[in-house]
């Protein structure tokens, strides 16, 4: 699950008629060959807060003021109504935890959002949930409003590996997940699942690559057998402020994001994998804007454990992973190939040898 809710909005002024605080995300990202837009709402904290039990990870405290689940489709038609969507080929939509929980959004504000997505031009849309709220009932009246194809249910899944996801208080079984993948198929719509690069249960490039390799080959495997349409979000780890691996520890524990070479030849592995699978899956790979505060994102580290300083020229070429799988091909290539002295620390830790320089 994204790490929803947190910062303060950028879409205000005065003529408009929601709340500054309503909205938690507002970015636009180039995407395919339009934009996407991630639009985060300020709705009731996740079950998983209200029951006292957040995942290790999450950063994201900021409930102050959230918007009563009977207003959130009031508030969507008022931003939909003061925001351009001429551009906009994705639309992810961002609650607090699970859009299909009554607590975050009540079933009649869901009609309305669905509506008005229906009526617009956007092409695609993405909605979040923990499985637990994936429920026949729920998808049905989706199914019945908008049109199924058009329809994204993204959960995060983080890892296949049920031991690695308790020990990240996820909250869910693999058996669940499978579950309520079943139900997403049923209907016709398209799966995300967000995998996790290198979380703090892992906490080793090497593990953290082999973790997501195989997930992946899981879940590729489950969508084939379903026939349902399939994006992995690959999300390297970073550490977000207020979360109890930030709090607690972090320090003691030397918790620390992925490599960014890491991040690349996951990337590279997913490239080689899918070119040899029947299906048409797709790889996108996710970032630190989110709605929580990000204090330590992946990077690549010199030898006295500081960022190095090809991180900033590695980042910029990771940025474009979404933009073109031909730019993407050649931009993990030039992270790999780097000359950068790092790189052998890199090499070292994870015990294998990539190649030479292209920078
Ligand atoms: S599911 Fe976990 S990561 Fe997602 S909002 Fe709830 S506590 Fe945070
Ligand atoms: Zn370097």
């Amino acid at each position: 699950m994204k790490q929803s809710c947190g910062s303060p909005s950028s879409v205000t002024d005065a003529r408009h008629s929601y709340r500054r605080d309503c909205v938690t995300l507002n970015k636009r990202e180039r995407y395919s060959d339009g934009l996407r837009w991630k639009l985060g709402i300020n709705t009731n904290p996740c079950v998983q807060l209200r029951k006292g039990r957040r995942c290790v990870y999450c950063g994201f405290l900021n409930y102050h003021d959230p918007i009563p689940p009977q207003k959130v489709g009031q508030v969507f038609t008022d931003i939909f109504a003061d925001n351009n969507l001429d551009e906009i080929h994705r639309l992810e939509i961002y609650v607090s935890g699970s859009f299909f929980d009554n607590e975050e959004v009540s079933s009649a504000s869901r009609l309305e959002i669905l509506r008005l997505i229906d009526e617009s031009g956007v092409s695609e849309v993405l909605l979040e949930s923990r499985p637990e709220f994936i429920t026949d009932e729920n998808l049905e009246s989706l199914a019945n409003m908008v049109d199924p194809e058009r329809v994204t249910i993204a959960i995060g899944v983080e890892t296949m590996d049920d031991g690695t996801r308790n020990k990240l208080r996820k909250g869910f079984s693999t058996e669940d997940f499978v579950r309520s993948l079943n139900i997403i198929a049923r209907y016709g719509m398209n799966f995300q699942a967000y995998l996790l690069l290198n979380p703090p249960a892992i906490n080793n490039d090497k593990k953290a690559i082999l973790d997501v390799i195989s997930s992946s080959i899981r879940i590729v495997k489950l969508t084939e057998e379903l026939n349902c349409n399939l994006v992995l979000a690959i999300q390297p780890y970073f550490i977000a402020q207020n979360s109890l691996v930030a709090n607690s520890f972090a320090k003691k524990n030397h918790i620390r994001p992925p490599w960014l070479y890491t991040v690349a030849l996951t990337l590279k592995m997913l490239n080689t994998m899918r070119a040899r699978t029947s299906s048409n899956w797709q790889v996108i790979l996710g970032n630190e804007n989110d709605n929580v505060v990000p204090l330590m994102v992946s990077s690549n580290y010199s030898s006295d454990g500081y960022v190095c300083s090809c991180t900033e020229t590695a980042r910029k070429y990771l940025n474009e992973f979404n933009i073109s799988s031909k730019r993407m091909e050649e931009n993990i290539d030039r992270i790999l190939y780097s000359s950068c002295d790092c790189k052998k620390i890199w090499e070292d830790q994870i015990g294998s040898k990539i190649g030479e320089s292209h920078w």
